[in-house]
């Protein structure tokens, strides 16, 4: 049986409480599934952007639907990594000291806020994983087509378990990721075969969204064999997958006005965008750099020198 900080887990049994931050005084909300029978350890993180509140619902709702006796194994919820910013509508960072979460792994025992929670994220709850999925989307200024991200950075065998856990999913799209700092590449660098799904943004969803990004994590559940093969719902009918991803920030400080939108498909060459200053004097004209897809797109007008503005990937048709 495995331990979460001073939470007692029981067979057959739905359990939560509040996981302390190590050497700060934050707690995270912990749900977990204790299965009647033999299987694998799963874990489920959402809210590592806070805003990203469909992730967050899709685990809050998940976390109390699944029926403990049809369970084979643990499936462990960790329903909002990043609460400051949850309550707070903020964007991508954790407030208190202004990082990315999901840029801070591994995470330090000593360090800021953002390092703290990796670190917990890490020693508390990766240690302890079988499995992983990182729920995200786009964030409040951002809308994301429904996609997967699988590490590109690990042994090869956790690539490949990766790999067939991003393709249970059903979705349309898996992303080959070389992230290394984000919660999910990290546990696979660790060893854990890990997913990240993003789906929706704009600081909202909808029911059918909602239902949609459920169905993706209960596909994986179903595939890992923690929920029985009835319960897997519909898949799209086939996955493609991104073997090039471009992603494009602006340049200067001035107005974005987004061409081609998440999910819409271009050829080499479409404009895909132009960020313009306030009198109309374009500063950036982005084009297509192959025949690719819109993966996700800033939906904020204004915007700064750095700031992300579209992702784009280049496909080819797997099956
Ligand atoms: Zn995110």
């Amino acid at each position: 049986m495995i331990q979460i900080g001073t939470m007692k887990l029981e067979c057959g049994k739905q359990v939560q409480g509040m996981l302390h931050v190590e050497n700060h005084d934050l707690e995270l909300p912990v749900r977990a599934i204790c299965g009647c029978k033999e299987g694998p350890v799963v874990l489920i993180t959402a809210g590592i952007h806070g805003a990203e509140y469909i992730g967050i619902q899709t685990a809050r709702e998940l976390s109390k639907e699944l029926d403990p006796e049809k369970i084979s194994g643990t499936i462990v919820f960790l329903l909002v990594a990043n609460p400051q910013a949850a309550f707070t509508y903020t964007r991508l960072l954790v407030p208190e000291d202004g990082k990315n979460l999901n840029r801070a792994f591994p995470g330090k025992k000593d360090g800021s806020l953002s390092e703290k929670i990796a670190y917990t994220i890490e020693h508390e709850l990766h240690s302890q994983a079988d499995y992983y999925i990182d729920l995200h989307a786009g964030d409040t200024h951002e809308q994301v087509m429904p996609f997967v991200y699988y590490p590109g950075v690990a042994k090869e065998e956790v690539m490949e378990k990766s790999r067939k856990m991003a393709e249970a999913t059903g979705m349309e799209i898996r992303v080959k990721s070389s992230a290394t700092t984000g919660s999910y590449s990290y546990a696979a660098i660790e060893g854990v075969p890990s997913i990240l799904i993003e789906r929706g943004g704009g600081g909202s969803f909808t029911r059918e969204q909602l239902d949609s990004y459920k169905r993706d994590v209960v596909n994986v559940l179903s595939w890992l064999g923690v929920i029985s093969a009835s319960q897997e719902t519909e898949k799209e009918s086939s996955q493609e997958e991104i073997i090039n991803a471009i992603y494009t920030d602006s340049l200067a400080e001035g107005f974005w006005n987004p061409v081609k939108l998440s999910g819409e498909r271009f050829l080499k060459g479409d404009l895909l965008g132009t960020v313009e200053d306030v009198w109309g004097t374009p500063l950036q004209l982005c084009h297509g750099e192959f025949d690719g897809i819109v993966l996700y797109e800033t939906t904020a007008m204004g915007v700064r020198e750095g700031d992300s503005l579209i992702a784009c990937g280049e496909c080819r048709q797997l099956s």
